[in-house]
C-alpha cells in the first residue's frame, strides 16, 4: 500500500489541525505557536472540555429534565476551576485569575444553553444508553496503526454491540444540526485506527459538543475514509517541508498565525 513505505509518523491531533487549515499545521510543525496557552480562549477550552467530562454522569444520575439545573452547572464549573491547576500545571502557569473570570464569565452565560440541551438529552433512550456507558469507563484509549503509521487518542473508545464507537470532545460552538466537516473527519481518522487495531468496521461515532452539551452522532462513510487517506498523504509532505496554499476562510480571522501568514502570502505573489 502506498502508505506504509513511509516513515513520516503523524498523529491524529495534526489531521485535525490540517482539517481546520493546511497553514496552520505547516506552522505549528516547525514550532510556531497556535493558540496561546495564555488566552482566554485557550482557558475556555480547557474549562469547557473538564466539564464536559462529567455531563454523561450529569445525564446518568437524571431522571428529569428538571435535575440540571444551573445551581448543578455552577458547582461543576466551580469543582474544575479547582482541578485544572492540578490538571494544567503547565498550560495554567502564569495565567491571572482576572482571565479565569473571564472564561467562566463566558462559560457562565452558556448555562441556559447548556441546560436545555442537555435536559431534552435525558429523554433520549440512544444518548441515555451512550452517556451510561461514558460514565463507567475513565481511560482515553492509544489508538495506533501500523499500516497508515497514524497514532491518536480519542476521548473514548467504547464497545457497544459489538462495533466500537469512538467519542470525541470539541468544545467550540455546533452547528444547527450534525456535526462540522472538520469533526466528521477527526472522529473518522480515529474509527480507521480502531478498525485496523480491532478487525472490525467501525460504523459509527459521537462528537459531544462541550459549550453546547450536545452529543451527535455521525455515521462513517466511505467518502470519509477517503478524505482521511487523502489528508494523511498531504499532511506527511506538509512535514517533510511544503508549505501549503493560503485558503482564506472566516478562522483567518482572530488567527494567531496571520501575521506571519499574510507575509508568507505576498512574497510568495511577488516571486509567482
Ligand atoms: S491566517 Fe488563515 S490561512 Fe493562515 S494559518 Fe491562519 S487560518 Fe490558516
Amino acid at each position: 500500500m502506498f502508505l506504509t513505505k513511509d516513515k513520516v509518523k503523524i498523529t491524529v491531533s495534526e489531521l485535525s489541525l490540517y482539517f481546520s487549515c493546511a497553514r496552520k499545521l505547516y506552522y505549528s510543525c516547525r514550532g510556531h505557536q497556535g493558540v496561546s496557552s495564555s488566552s482566554q480562549y485557550f482557558i475556555e477550552h480547557l474549562v469547557l472540555k473538564e466539564m464536559a467530562m462529567s455531563y454523561p454522569h450529569m445525564l446518568k444520575g437524571s431522571s428529569s429534565k428538571d435535575d440540571v439545573t444551573s445551581e448543578r452547572l455552577e458547582e461543576l464549573l466551580l469543582e474544575v476551576l479547582g482541578t485544572i491547576p492540578h490538571i494544567y500545571p503547565v498550560e495554567m502557569e502564569g495565567v491571572s485569575a482576572e482571565m479565569i473570570e473571564c472564561a467562566s464569565q463566558v462559560i457562565r452565560s452558556c448555562f441556559g444553553m447548556l441546560q436545555e440541551n442537555l435536559s431534552m438529552q435525558i429523554s433520549l433512550p440512544e444518548i441515555s444508553i451512550l452517556a451510561g456507558r461514558l460514565a463507567a469507563r475513565d481511560e482515553e484509549p492509544y489508538l495506533h496503526s501500523e499500516k497508515l503509521n497514524v497514532t491518536g487518542v480519542p476521548y473514548r473508545l467504547l464497545d457497544m454491540d459489538g462495533t466500537y464507537v469512538p467519542v470525541i470532545i470539541k468544545t467550540g460552538s455546533s452547528p444547527e444540526k450534525g456535526v462540522w466537516m472538520n469533526d466528521r473527519l477527526h472522529i473518522s481518522s480515529f474509527a480507521m485506527l480502531a478498525e485496523e487495531m480491532h478487525g472490525n468496521p467501525v460504523k459509527y461515532g459521537f462528537v459531544l459538543y462541550a459549550r453546547s452539551g450536545i452529543f451527535r452522532k455521525v455515521n462513517i462513510h466511505s467518502t470519509d475514509r477517503r478524505q482521511v487517506l487523502s489528508a494523511i498523504g498531504r499532511v506527511r509532505k506538509i512535514k517533510e517541508g511544503t508549505m501549503p496554499d493560503k485558503k482564506e476562510s472566516p478562522l483567518c480571522d482572530g488567527c494567531s498565525y496571520s501575521d506571519m501568514c499574510n507575509v508568507r502570502s505576498s512574497l510568495a505573489s511577488k516571486f509567482f
